[in-house]
């Protein structure tokens, strides 16, 4: 059977795993899906007892046309000596629920699972497709997204990257990670603008005609390192099997035991990987999508309702400071039975209107298994503040948001959680957050932030990642701060310098 992935808007857009790997998005604004998921199954007995590669090797094969031998070298190069963990994740027990750790690799967020192997799974598309172009990624970023691209893709033969992020809405410490990017290959800018701003301006670019023309003249084809691609949410849906697989092994739960797991959520990729889990046949009751104060997607998840015309919030958890949660298209797609026609009708009405509403049968597809909370920044604090204190356990903000609504369920709406373990993902290290997380235990009255890490670390003794500790001593290598419409400009512009 030959792995054809289409368009979640059209049946007419289809390609290969190779081919939608180095697309990114379907031309026509849709997202790569593969219609007959349902139909994928993962052996999960079979993985009990095997490595973290080793299932990777299993759940990846079953996304992409590529043999064995190059899926594992795509795996080794990708995660490889990159961790500080023996496993790049890592599964913690706290008193009522398992933290999935993922923030071990190279820029201390979940986002390097998916960015990691991405560039290993494009190097190898190219050659497999006989592709004659070279390859322009461009990213918008909340944050996270953009120093792991960076990373990922700093000089990876035939790629070039370039990453836009919301001047002056990311954490400090986000923000030195991305200018600091060294490689032959890379380029940053800030945008006066949010993220939305961003995703939008990159979105535009992927499927503008003129632009597009341009960079094939200097033989460039374009491509998204943005959760869009098949590639990041093919690498996150091994961690949902490897946290199952770890609860078996330590007798947690046994075997087709369902289980719940809460989702500090932004664009809807990581959750979304989760829910690819479940469809290839992982036991999951509940998957809880935590939103912080920009709770598009908890009213969503309660009314049926998209309804993205409110007032962008920034937080302490920046990375979740989203209104258009991409990925949701995809389980749209889904919960509506591959119904493309329908998918692109909500999706002209989220452009055209701001908001849709799904119809009773697709909400309560998607109710079946997603249930959504959301949590302020006061909130947030006094999570990471109690669970320190109660735990000796160090929470970032988005994780802390996931732990606050896990803890609400646990008080208020236990039935949802019907009895199961709960596994929740922790996205990012406290570290990176260093100044919001201190705040919490005193008032923060140094500017320096090396000097807050090093308070931290006194205070609570959790080992600072080196990567964020080695910040200190880089040079700054970029300083573009631009508005959303010379995005373009800018392009050309770092295109010319990289290419000399
Ligand atoms: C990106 C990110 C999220 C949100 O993940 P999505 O896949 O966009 O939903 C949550 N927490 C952290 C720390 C992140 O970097």
């Amino acid at each position: 059977m030959s792995l054809m992935y289409e368009s979640t808007r059209t049946k007419k857009i289809n390609r290969t795993p190779s081919e939608s790997l180095l697309n990114g998005l379907s031309p026509d604004g849709g997202l790569f899906v593969l219609r007959d998921l349902d139909k994928i199954k993962i052996n999960i007995n079979s993985l009990i007892g095997k490595n973290y590669y080793e299932i990777a090797s299993e759940i990846l094969k079953k996304f992409l046309d590529f043999n064995d031998e190059d899926i594992n070298s795509c795996i080794f190069d990708a995660y490889k000596g990159k961790f500080v963990t023996d496993e790049p994740a890592n599964l913690v027990t706290l008193k009522n629920a398992h933290i999935l750790e993922l923030f071990n690799g190279p820029t201390s967020a979940f986002k390097d699972f998916g960015l990691l192997m991405l560039p290993q799974l494009i190097k190898k598309a190219l050659v497999k497709s006989s592709f004659k172009k070279d390859i322009l990624i461009l990213t918008a970023t909340s944050g996270d997204t953009g120093k792991a691209a960076l990373e990922g893709f700093k000089n990876v033969d035939r790629t070039k990257i370039i990453v836009f992020y919301p001047y002056q809405k990311v954490s400090k410490i986000q923000e030195l990670q991305m200018l600091t990017q060294e490689g032959n290959n890379v380029g940053v800018g800030a945008i006066e603008g949010n993220f939305d701003d961003a995703q939008n301006g990159v979105k535009n670019l992927l499927t503008d005609e003129n632009f597009i023309k341009k960079l094939d003249h200097k033989n460039i084809q374009l491509s998204s390192a943005n959760s869009i691609n098949i590639g990041r949410l093919a690498a996150q849906t091994v961690y949902y099997f490897y946290s199952y697989i770890k609860l078996v092994e330590n007798n947690k739960i046994k075997m087709d035991d369902k289980i719940n797991f809460v989702v500090p959520t932004g664009n809807f990729g990581n959750i979304l990987s989760g829910y690819y889990g479940l469809k290839m046949g992982l036991p999951v009751n509940k998957f809880i999508c935590a939103s912080n104060s920009n709770n598009v997607l908890y009213d969503f998840l309660n009314t049926g309702i998209y309804n993205k015309k409110r007032e962008f919030l920034t937080t302490i958890s920046p990375s979740m400071d989203i209104l258009i949660s991409s990925n949701l298209e995809r389980l749209l797609y889904y919960a509506s039975n591959c119904n493309n026609e329908y998918v692109a009708q909500l999706m002209d009405e989220l452009k055209e209107k701001g908001e849709y509403q799904v119809n009773n049968k697709i909400f309560e597809n998607i109710k079946e298994y997603f249930a959504g909370g959301f949590a302020d920044d006061m909130d947030t604090k006094n999570t990471i503040k109690k669970v320190f204190e109660n735990e000796k356990y160090l929470l970032d903000p988005h994780t802390a948001v996931a732990y606050k609504i896990f803890s609400d369920y646990m008080e208020k709406h236990k039935d949802v959680l019907g009895g199961f373990e709960t596994v929740i993902l922790s996205t990012a290290s406290p570290y990176k957050f260093s100044k919001d997380v201190m705040d919490v235990f005193k008032d923060v009255s140094d500017t320096n932030i090396f000097t807050i890490m090093e308070q931290l670390y006194e205070m609570t003794k959790v080992p600072i990642p080196n990567d964020l500790k080695n910040l200190a001593n880089k040079k700054i290598l970029h300083n573009n701060v631009i508005k959303i419409s010379q995005m373009e400009e800018l392009i050309l512009d770092i295109l010319g310098r990289i290419e000399k």
